[in-house]
């Protein structure tokens, strides 16, 4: 008797978890849709949320971060679950938890300790945790990313707790699709992977760069909607060549300097090699926080070999043009009227000059005079060619002018009177306040984009900006500003943050299967993005929208990149929805608890009429 009892309880509890998150937006034959349409991949919300029922035991709902309600689950589910008196009898409602969380966070003074509470959060209520930060976006996602994420990382050994994400390191060679196998997700969709050689403007950090691969994959999930199973955070550990990590007892990492060269290089490759061998070849690597050297190098060696991109290049890039864009429907002009220079030329800086001049050939210009209006001053000048100080390497060639040298950012401003200045090179206050007058002099809205991260890195203040050049420029910047008071008005200065871009390509490159992540995936994100802008917030100086309507961009974007995939045929799931916006939306995450009507072996009075 009593087993049978258990035996039904346990069916019912398979429909308990059964009620995945696409019937639910949409009863009936939703989730069946899903599943075919990815085809031979069994999909998550076919499968509830990939914990197997029948291996589920009730007390797994509490203790399973993906089951787990905390005092949300029902007088029905709690007598169902074998869970009953093992939670407080009261119930709370997943708004109410909400509430609890923002009070908690805002309890903590110090931003590492509110990294810390949500991290705990993550750990035992998944569904609480992201939903938290899809709601909360503007204030949260500087403590679970950029900046408080950078501290975490440098804190790492001390706050390390439980398992998310993999190491693999380099004596893992030759095992590493052993490794991938003791993932415990069957259905990884993306992986974020990073060795931890330039984590953030922080340098090297070894293996404590693990809050950067975990830090964005939570933000694909809380942006963007993909399902927290089918994303991996992994670590490369190669080494550091960071002295005081090397000394530093707490360090988790291997204690040795890293390894380069051929043995590097052959780690790299049966690392994509292991990814597309365990979990298939549309798997999406997003490359993050490696060296300048090796970022470039991958990119070029893999992007047409695997579905993989570089954030720090291609995602800067998107967002960048994106606000560049934005800021042509305030001048009225095309992106080909202008002048581009940048302070720097690493990897925010070249991208966004590659995808600048892929922007304009599609205005109509040739690849040569798209060229021509971009110049680029690195920490040796203006990068020209026959250079005195030595040769131009690399990347930079192709943007190598034939022009007497320039030494200073001033000189070449002076000179080469741009329209659009973009600072990515970390030096704190470049822009001047005799550059900023200049550029305002140049054009009637001179576009002023200073990226540096973080804040003491900025080439110069919004509030200086507007300033110098009495109200007239055009704003962005890496790290987020303050809004401006100037001569009676109001300027809400646009924050490129990466975090616009790179969840919603992820999302419509998953969605569509596409084998490799073309530049043009990132222009597309672009134009996307710069169109979200509404009028009014461009008139009061924004280039980008609202913090709190990103998942609505990641969206957007999301759908831009499936129309695209499917006209020139690079999607891969078939068949070609007729909806693309409605067949990408169907396939996001849902924050919400999922509920069940089943019924109950014991009835309660109403409980919401007691007091307690
Ligand atoms: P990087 O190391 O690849 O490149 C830095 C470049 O700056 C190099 O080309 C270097 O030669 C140049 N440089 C150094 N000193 C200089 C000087 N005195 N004058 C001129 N050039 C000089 O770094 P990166 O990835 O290109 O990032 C650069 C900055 O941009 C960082 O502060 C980063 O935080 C920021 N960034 C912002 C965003 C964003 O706002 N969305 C995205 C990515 C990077």
């Amino acid at each position: 008797m009593h087993h049978l009892l258990r035996r039904g309880a346990r069916r019912l509890a398979e429909r308990v978890l059964n009620s995945d998150s696409a019937s639910l937006r949409a009863p009936g034959r939703m989730a069946e849709k899903t599943f075919d349409r990815l085809g031979q991949r069994p999909c998550h919300s076919s499968s509830g949320e990939a914990v197997c029922p029948a291996m589920t035991r009730g007390i797994d709902h509490i203790r399973d971060p993906r089951l787990n309600k905390g005092m949300a689950f029902t007088l029905e589910e709690r007598q169902i679950l074998g869970i009953h008196g093992l939670i407080p009898p009261r119930f709370k409602t997943q708004d109410e938890q909400l509430e609890l969380c923002r009070i908690s966070v805002e309890r903590y003074q110090e931003d590492l300790n509110k990294y810390i509470y949500l991290v705990a959060l993550q750990d035992r209520n998944e569904k609480l945790f992201y939903r938290l930060l899809s709601e909360n976006v503007e204030k949260l996602m500087p403590i679970v990313y950029t900046p408080t994420v950078g501290l975490a990382c440098q804190k790492f050994g001390l706050i390390y707790r439980r398992p998310r994400g993999l190491f693999i390191t380099i004596y893992d060679k030759g095992h590493i699709y052993d490794i991938l196998r003791n993932w415990p997700e069957p259905d990884v969709r993306a992986i974020v992977v990073t060795d931890g050689e330039r984590i953030l403007g922080l340098g090297d950090l070894g293996a404590y760069g693990m809050g950067i691969p975990v830090g964005k994959l939570a933000l694909y999930t809380a942006l963007a909607g993909i399902k927290p199973h089918q994303c991996l955070p992994i670590t490369l550990d190669v080494g550091t060549n960071n002295e005081e990590l090397l000394k530093d007892p707490l360090y988790i990492g291997l204690r040795q300097k890293r390894v380069v060269g051929k043995d590097y290089d052959e780690f790299i490759d049966e690392f994509m090699d292991a990814v597309v061998k365990r979990y298939g070849q549309n798997t999406l690597i997003q490359f993050e926080d490696f060296g300048n050297h090796n970022a470039f190098r991958f990119l070029d060696k893999y992007r047409n070999q695997y579905c993989t991109f570089n954030d720090d290049i291609q995602g800067t890039a998107s967002v960048a043009l994106a606000g560049i864009l934005a800021s042509l429907r305030v001048t009225n002009t095309r992106l080909s009227d202008h002048k581009i220079l940048f302070q720097g030329a690493g990897e925010a800086s070249i991208g966004i000059a590659n995808l600048c001049i892929m922007a304009m050939v599609a205005e109509g210009l040739s690849r040569e005079d798209a060229l021509s209006r971009i110049w680029l001053v690195d920490s040796r000048g203006l990068i020209v060619k026959n250079r005195p100080e030595g040769g131009i390497s690399g990347q930079k060639q192709q943007f190598a002018k034939d022009h007497s040298p320039v030494k200073t950012l001033e000189d070449a401003v002076e000179i080469l009177k741009p329209t659009v200045l973009i600072g990515a090179a970390a030096v704190g206050g470049a822009f001047t306040p005799k550059i900023l007058q200049m550029m305002g002099t140049f054009s009637k809205n001179p576009v002023i984009f200073a990226l540096s991260n973080p804040t003491d890195k900025a080439e110069c203040t919004a509030e200086d900006a507007y300033k110098y050049t009495n109200g007239t420029c055009i704003f962005a910047s890496g790290s987020p500003f303050p809004p401006v008071e100037f001569k009676g008005k109001t300027y809400n200065p646009g924050q490129g943050n990466n975090a616009y871009i790179f969840p919603g390509v992820a999302l419509g490159v998953i969605c569509t299967g596409i084998h490799h992540i073309y530049d043009e995936v990132f222009l597309i994100a672009a134009e996307a993005l710069s169109q979200l802008v509404t009028s009014e917030e461009l008139k009061e100086g924004r280039l980008y929208p609202n913090l709190n309507k990103i998942t609505e961009c990641s969206l957007h974007i999301a759908t831009k990149i499936a129309e695209y995939a499917y006209k020139n045929g690079i999607a891969s799931t078939y068949p070609e929805p007729k909806d693309k916006h409605e067949f990408v939306r169907e396939q996001m995450y849902n924050f919400n608890y999922e509920t069940s009507a089943v019924p109950l072996r014991f009835q309660w009075p109403d409980i919401s009429q007691l007091k307690i």
